[in-house]
C-alpha cells in the first residue's frame, strides 16, 4: 500500500525535546536548556501577545485563504510586491510545495552538502534524482555546481548546519548560468544581514524562502513564505492548502512584522552572545569552531567525548549532527541562547575537558 519511496526515506531528525530529557534524567522540564533547534530564546513582543489574545476569540472562523493582510505586512517588510509572495505553514511547507510545483519523476535536483535535510526529503518525495555535491565547510563553488545541469538547486544561506552565507559573487554566477530554478533558503538571513532579495527582479530563476521561526521567534506558530517570480508564486499559492496557517499564526505573524524594533534589539543581543560564545568555545581544546553568521554555531569535536550525550546528562540539549552527509567527523550544532543559558553551556563544556 505504501509507496517504496516513502519506505526508503530516512525520517527527518527533529533533535531532542526538553520534555524527553526531563523525563529521562528526572529534571524539571523548565530547567532543561534547549539549544538544539535554533529557536529564538526570547519572548514575543507585547503586540504579538495582544494579537494572540484577539485572534483567539475568532478561532471558530476560517482564516482568509489568501492571507491578504499578512502578505501586505510581508511586502512592506521585504520591499517586494504582494503578488510575488507565497505563504506556507513554515518555510518547511513552502519548500515542499516548491518541489511539488517544479519536479516531475526522475528530474534531477542539485543539493550541495552539508545542508538542510528537508531539502533532500522533499525532492525524494517527488521521486527526483538527487545530485549531492560536497563542499567542505559549505564553501560553494559556482563552477562545480554548474558542471551538471538540473531542474532545481537548493542553496541555504546562511547554511544550516555550517552557519556561513553563500558569497554573492558565486550566487550571481550560478543564477546567470543555471538553467533550472534556484531556491535560496534564507531561514537565518536576518542574523547575517545578507540576502538574495535584491536579485529577485533581475533573475526569474530565483526563489527566496524565508521563515518567521527564527528571527521573529515564532517557531511554534508555523509561518513561512517564498518570494519569486509571479508565475511561480501563483502556482505555489494555487496548490498549497487553502488554510495552511491558522488565524492565530497569521495575526501573530503580522504583529511580529510590525514589531521590528523589538526583534532587531533581540537580534543584536543574540549576535553579541554568538561572538562571546564563539570566543569561549575556541578556548576549549577539544573543539574546533566554525565561523557563523546565524544564531547557531557548528563545532567539531576532536576528542573521543560524546559531547551531546554528556551535555544532555547536565540538562543541556544541543544537536548532534554527526554523520550528516558532507560533514566529516563528530560535529555538534549549538543554538545561541540567552546569556545565562550560554554560561551554563560553557561551564558544562569546560567540565568535560
Ligand atoms: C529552521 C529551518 C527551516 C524551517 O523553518 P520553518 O519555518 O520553521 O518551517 C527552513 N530551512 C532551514 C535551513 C532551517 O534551518
Amino acid at each position: 500500500m505504501i509507496r517504496n519511496t516513502i519506505k526508503f526515506i530516512n525520517p527527518y531528525d527533529p533533535g531532542k525535546f526538553p520534555s524527553d530529557i526531563a523525563k529521562k534524567y528526572g529534571f524539571k522540564e523548565s530547567k532543561v536548556i534547549q539549544l538544539a533547534s535554533n529557536e529564538n530564546p526570547f519572548p514575543p513582543s507585547k503586540k504579538v501577545k495582544e494579537e494572540y489574545e484577539r485572534a483567539f476569540s475568532k478561532i471558530n472562523r476560517y482564516p482568509h485563504p489568501e492571507y491578504p493582510e499578512l502578505k501586505a505586512a510581508l511586502a512592506e517588510y521585504t520591499g517586494v510586491d504582494r503578488d510575488r509572495i507565497a505563504i506556507g505553514n513554515g518555510a518547511g511547507e513552502v519548500l515542499k510545495t516548491i518541489c511539488e510545483v517544479v519536479l516531475d519523476t526522475f528530474d534531477t535536483v542539485t543539493i550541495p552538502v552539508p545542508g538542510y535535510t528537508l531539502h533532500a526529503i522533499f525532492a525524494m518525495l517527488r521521486d527526483a534524482n538527487i545530485n549531492f555535491i560536497e563542499f567542505p565547510g559549505y564553501r560553494i563553488n559556482a563552477d562545480k555546481i554548474l558542471e551538471k545541469p538540473s531542474k532545481l538547486l537548493f542553496l541555504c544561506s546562511p547554511n544550516n548546519p555550517v552557519g556561513n552565507a553563500v558569497p554573492k559573487k558565486e550566487l550571481i554566477k550560478i543564477l546567470e548560468n543555471y538553467s533550472g530554478l534556484v531556491v535560496v533558503d534564507e531561514a537565518y538571513a536576518e542574523f547575517s544581514g545578507k540576502t538574495a532579495l535584491d536579485l529577485i527582479d533581475e533573475f526569474e530563476n530565483l526563489v527566496v524562502v524565508r521563515s518567521l521561526s527564527k528571527f521573529f521567534g515564532l517557531a511554534g506558530m508555523r509561518v513561512g513564505y517564498a518570494i519569486g517570480n509571479a508565475e511561480l508564486i501563483e502556482a505555489i499559492e494555487k496548490i498549497r492548502l487553502p488554510f495552511c496557517i491558522s488565524e492565530v499564526a497569521c495575526r501573530t505573524a503580522i504583529a511580529a512584522l510590525q514589531s521590528l524594533d523589538y526583534y532587531n534589539e533581540i537580534k543584536e543581543k543574540i549576535i553579541k552572545e554568538r561572538e562571546r560564545l564563539v570566543n569561549e568555545l575556541k578556548k576549549i581544546k577539544f573543539l574546533e569552531v566554525y565561523p557563523s553568521e546565524a544564531n547557531f554555531v557548528l563545532v567539531k569535536v576532536k576528542q573521543d567525548i560524546d559531547v551531546a550525550n554528556e551535555l544532555e546528562k547536565k540538562g543541556i540539549i544541543v544537536r548532534n549532527v554527526t554523520g550528516l552527509l558532507g560533514l566529516e567527523g563528530v560535529h555538534i550544532r549549538i543554538t545561541v541562547g540567552t546569556e545565562e543559558e550560554n554560561n551554563q553551556l560553557i561551564n558544562a563544556l569546560k567540565e568535560l575537558s
